[in-house]
C-alpha cells in the first residue's frame, strides 16, 4: 500500500507536524496530493490534507485513511508550496494555512467536521442528504447554524402559475379576486395575500420561492396546496449583488499610463517573474492601467487576482470590471453570504472565470494559469489578516508570482514606507503616475489650527474656514464630504464630580456612546449597557459626553444646516449587505448633499460634484502610541483629500487639526510624499523599526493575571536564551511588558516583543523548537510576525 502525508486539522500543539497513513486499495486510485481525507486520529476522525504520497514510510503500525472527500484536489501543487511556505513564515500550522485558502463553506467547521467527528459516517450523511432536506432539518442533524448548511442548499424553488387554467383552481382564484376587488378590509388577510401573490403570479410568471417575504410563503404554501400553482425546485447560481454605474469609455491613455502600461506588458510578454510598486497619486488612471493588463492576460489564455482592501471599495472596481469583462469576473469578499462565496469560488475552481476582485483572501483563488495579481492600496491595513495564520497579503502575493513565475503589482497613491523603500533598493521596479488623468490639479488643502480657533472664541467642532466652504458648495448644489474617523456618539463619558468614567468590565477600554448617548457599547467585545442616568460611583446626575463621534458630528450637521440632505456612512449604518451600494448610487444620483464618514469613504469615492472635503479631526491617529501612527495618519489625509475636484469643479480641502505643525500633518497637506518619506525614514532607522528590522511580537493571554505574568517572564527568557545559544546577530527583545491593551474579553495579556535583522534565522529556530506550543497550560502564546502595530 502507498503512504500519503497527512496535515491534518487538529490542535496538535505540534507546529508543521504530518502524519503518515496508509492509503487502502480502493482509495488508491481516486487520491492524489491536495485532496481533503477523513483520517482516525487517536480515538477521533478528523479532517487532513494529502501534501505527499509516498511507497514507505519510516513509521510503524501505520493507520488506514478513512475517505477520500475530494476526487478532484482542491489545493494545487503549488499552494501546497504555498501553505508550507505560510506556516513557517507565520509560525503556524499547516492546516490551518490550508484552510485559509478554502471559502467557509468547504471548511472543516461545517457539516465535514461532523463526518469526521464522531456523529455520523460519510455514508450516513449521504444517506441523509439523499432525500430533500430543509436548510432546518440539517442544521438540527448536524447541530450548526443555519447559514453553515445555507451554502450546501443550491437549489431555488419556483413558484409557477402553471395550473391557473384549470377549473377547480380558476374558480378559487375568482373567488379571491371578487373579494380582493369589492372590500378588501371585509377579505382575511391570508386570502388577501394569496391574491397578492396570484396577481404578481400572472405578471412575472415564477417567483422565488425563498426570496418571500414571510406572509407571502405562508400564502404560497396554501396556493400549493390547494392545487393552484406548482412549486419546483431548480439548481441555480447564486450571484451576489453589484452596483450598476455606466462606465466611462477611456480611448488613450495618458503618456504616464502608456509608460508604466507597456513596462508591465513586456514582462508579460516574455513570462518574467517581476514585481511592480505602481505609485500613482489619487485619481492618475491606475484602475485603466489594471484593466488594460487584465485584458492582456486573458488574450495569454491566464488569469488575474485583483484585490482591494476591503468590501467598501469591492463594489466599485467590480463594476468596473464587470462592465469590461462580463462573465469572466468572479468576486470573493467577507460581504457574500457562504453560499454565494462557494459559488464564485467553484466558478473560479472550474476554470469558468478569468478575473477574480476580491479581498484579501482572494490572493488564494484557485486559477490554474494564474499570470498576474494586482494588488490595489496596498499600503492599507486590511491586507494583514489578524487571526491565525497572521498572514500579510502583499507577501503571500510576492511568493505565490514567484512560485508560478507571474507578475505582481502594487498600487497606491501612498505607497508603503517600506514598499517605497525596497523600490529604492531595487526589489520593486518603481512606476510613477504623478498627474491625474484628466490634468485636474490636486485640490489644495488649507490647514485650520483649531486651538486658534478656540482662542478666538469659536468653540464649534466647524473651522469659520469650513462654515463658509460648506455653506458655499451647498449655495452652488454642490457636495460636500466630511470625513471623522470614529464612529460613535461619544467617545468618553465621565461623571463631573468625581471623575468616573465608563469602561467595558471585560476590556477595561472606555464605551463609546451611541444613539445620542441613549446606550454605551464596548467596540471590542460588543458589551452594551442602557445610557445611565448617574455616575455608579457617586450618584451625581452630572454626566459629559466628551469626544466627538461620527453620529454627533451628523447631529451637529443637521443642526447647522437643517435644509440640507445628510447621509452618514460607516460601520453602525452599513448593517446590511447593499447598504453601501444604496448609499453611494444615492449620492451619486445628487440625492445627498453631505455626506458625513469614517475611513469608508477615504478611498475609491470619484464624484465629481465634490468641491468641498472636510477633515473635522486629522490628528487623532497620531496620539496612537505606534510606530506607524505618523505614516497613517499622512496616508488617511491623502486619501481623504484626493475625494475633491475630481472634475471640471475645482475642489478644496479644509483640515481642521490641534497639531498643524506635526511633519506628518505638514507634509501631507503639501502633497511633499519624499519629505514625509525622508524624515519619517531617519526616525524608523535610529529607533530600529521597520523596514530597517523585522518585529516577530508575542502575546502571552490568559485569564490569570498572575500566571499571564510569570509565563511572560518565561518567554522572554526562552527568547533570550536562544539569542545566545544561536548567537544570533542584530537582535533585541523587549520586554515582557503589559499590553497597551491589557485586558481584553477578561483576558490579560502581556507582550514580548523581538526586533532582527536576521528573520530567517529566528524562523528557523522558533519553528524547530515549536515555539508556541512550549508553555504552560492555560496560557497562549499568540505570534505574529512583521504586525503592523505593537498596540
Ligand atoms: P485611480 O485608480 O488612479 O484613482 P482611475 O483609474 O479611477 O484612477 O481614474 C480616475 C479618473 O480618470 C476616472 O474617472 C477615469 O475614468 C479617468 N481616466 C483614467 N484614465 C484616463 C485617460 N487616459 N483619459 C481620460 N480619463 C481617464
Ligand atoms: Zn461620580
Ligand atoms: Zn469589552
Amino acid at each position: 500500500m502507498k503512504i500519503a502525508e497527512v496535515a491534518v486539522d487538529c490542535p496538535t500543539k505540534q507546529l508543521n507536524k504530518v502524519y503518515h497513513y496508509l492509503v487502502p486499495p480502493h482509495l488508491s486510485k481516486i487520491l492524489s496530493y491536495g485532496a481533503r481525507v477523513i483520517v482516525p486520529f487517536g480515538r477521533q476522525r478528523m479532517l487532513g490534507y494529502v501534501i505527499d504520497i509516498k511507497g514507505q514510510s519510516e513509521v510503524e503500525n501505520l493507520k488506514q485513511i478513512i475517505d477520500v472527500l475530494d476526487a478532484d484536489p482542491l489545493i494545487g501543487d503549488d499552494m501546497i508550496k504555498l501553505g508550507k511556505w505560510m506556516a513557517h513564515r507565520y509560525i503556524t500550522n499547516l492546516a490551518v494555512c490550508f484552510n485559509a485558502m478554502l471559502p467557509a463553506g468547504l471548511k472543516t467547521n461545517t457539516i465535514e467536521k461532523y463526518v469526521a467527528g464522531n456523529s455520523c459516517t460519510n455514508e450516513e450523511l449521504k444517506a441523509f442528504m439523499s432525500k430533500p432536506r430543509t436548510l432546518g432539518e440539517l442544521a438540527k442533524k448536524f447541530n450548526v447554524s443555519s447559514d453553515d448548511v445555507a451554502c450546501y442548499i443550491k437549489e431555488k424553488v419556483l413558484v409557477k402559475h402553471k395550473f391557473f387554467q384549470q377549473k377547480s383552481s380558476k374558480k378559487y382564484i375568482d373567488i379571491l379576486s371578487l373579494n380582493a376587488r369589492s372590500s378588501k378590509n371585509q377579505i382575511t388577510k391570508g386570502a388577501f395575500r394569496q391574491h397578492q401573490l396570484f396577481e404578481v403570479l400572472q405578471n412575472q410568471g415564477e417567483v422565488v420561492y425563498q426570496k418571500l417575504p414571510t406572509e407571502l410563503k405562508r400564502a404560497a404554501n396554501t396556493l400549493v396546496e390547494k392545487g393552484v400553482v406548482q412549486r419546483n425546485k431548480t439548481q441555480v447560481f447564486r450571484e451576489p449583488d453589484s452596483i450598476n454605474i455606466k462606465e466611462k469609455v477611456i480611448s488613450d491613455l495618458t503618456a504616464h499610463q502608456k509608460k508604466a502600461y507597456e513596462m508591465i506588458s513586456e514582462s508579460l510578454n516574455k513570462h518574467k517573474q517581476d514585481n511592480f510598486l505602481l505609485w500613482g497619486v489619487t485619481g492618475s488612471g491606475k484602475t485603466e492601467i489594471y484593466l488594460r493588463l487584465a485584458q492582456k492576460i486573458i488574450t495569454q489564455n491566464k488569469q488575474v487576482i485583483v484585490l482591494v482592501p476591503e468590501i467598501s471599495l469591492t463594489p466599485l472596481m467590480v463594476n468596473r470590471f464587470k462592465s469590461r469583462f462580463k462573465d469572466d469576473v468572479a468576486v470573493l469578499h467577507s460581504g457574500l453570504s457562504q453560499g454565494e462565496k462557494l459559488d464564485q469560488w467553484q466558478k473560479i475552481n472550474e476554470g469558468k472565470v478569468k478575473v477574480v476582485v476580491g479581498a484579501r483572501s482572494a490572493v488564494f483563488a484557485p486559477f490554474k494559469n494564474l499570470g498576474l495579481i494586482i494588488i490595489d492600496e496596498e499600503h492599507e491595513n486590511t491586507y494583514k489578516q489578524e487571526e491565525n495564520p497572521k498572514y500579510n497579503t502583499v507577501e503571500v502575493a510576492k511568493k505565490r508570482v514567484k512560485l508560478l513565475g507571474g507578475v505582481l503589482i502594487l498600487g497606491s497613491a501612498t505607497p508603503a514606507l517600506e514598499s517605497i523603500y525596497k523600490a529604492q533598493k531595487g526589489e520593486y521596479k518603481l512606476l510613477k503616475l504623478p498627474k491625474r488623468a484628466n490634468s485636474r490639479p490636486m485640490p489644495k488643502i488649507d490647514v485650520i489650527d483649531m486651538k486658534q480657533e478656540l482662542t478666538e472664541g469659536n468653540r464649534s467642532v466647524f473651522s469659520r474656514k469650513l462654515l463658509n466652504h460648506i455653506n458655499n458648495s451647498l449655495d452652488n448644489n454642490e457636495q460636500v464630504v466630511l470625513f471623522l474617523n470614529r464612529r460613535g456618539f461619544s467617545t468618553t463619558t465621565l461623571c463631573r464630580k468625581c471623575g468616573f468614567t465608563f469602561k467595558c468590565p471585560s476590556c477595561d477600554l472606555t464605551l463609546t456612546s451611541h444613539d445620542s448617548g441613549n446606550y454605551m457599547v464596548c467596540h471590542y467585545c460588543h458589551y452594551q449597557i442602557a445610557n445611565p442616568s448617574k455616575c455608579p460611583s457617586c450618584k451625581s446626575i452630572h454626566l459629559a459626553f466628551n469626544g466627538i463621534g461620527t453620529e454627533k458630528l451628523q447631529k451637529k450637521v443637521q443642526e447647522t444646516f437643517p435644509h440640507s440632505r445628510v447621509l452618514r456612512m460607516d460601520v453602525d449604518t452599513m448593517s446590511s449587505k447593499d447598504s453601501y451600494n444604496k448609499v453611494y448610487q444615492q449620492f451619486a444620483n445628487g440625492q445627498v448633499d453631505i455626506l458625513i464618514g469614517t475611513q469608508m469613504i477615504a478611498k475609491g469615492f470619484d464624484f465629481p460634484n465634490v468641491t468641498t472635503v472636510g477633515i473635522v479631526i486629522a490628528d487623532m491617529g497620531l496620539n496612537i502610541p505606534d510606530f506607524r501612527s505618523a505614516e497613517k495618519t499622512f496616508q488617511l489625509v491623502t486619501q481623504v483629500a484626493g475625494r475633491a475636484g475630481r472634475d471640471e469643479k475645482e475642489g478644496k480641502v479644509i483640515l481642521q487639526t490641534y497639531s498643524p505643525e506635526h511633519y506628518s500633518i505638514e507634509h501631507s497637506s503639501s502633497y511633499e510624499y519624499m519629505d514625509f518619506y525622508t524624515k519619517e525614514l531617519k526616525i524608523r532607522e535610529a529607533l530600529n523599526y521597520p523596514p530597517f528590522a523585522h518585529m516577530i511580537k508575542f502575546d502571552i493571554i490568559a485569564s490569570q493575571e498572575e500566571k499571564v505574568r510569570s509565563e511572560a517572564e518565561k518567554v522572554s527568557f526562552a527568547l533570550k536564551e536562544i539569542l545566545q545559544n544561536h548567537k544570533i546577530k542584530k537582535s533585541e527583545i523587549l520586554g515582557p511588558v503589559m499590553s497597551p491593551r491589557y485586558k481584553l474579553r477578561n483576558n490579560y495579556r502581556w507582550q514580548v516583543i523581538l526586533k532582527t535583522k536576521d528573520l530567517k534565522q529566528w524562523l528557523d529556530v522558533l519553528n524547530k523548537a515549536n515555539f508556541p506550543y512550549k508553555f504552560s497550560k492555560g496560557v497562549r502564546v499568540s505570534i505574529d510576525v512583521d504586525p503592523l502595530t505593537t498596540t
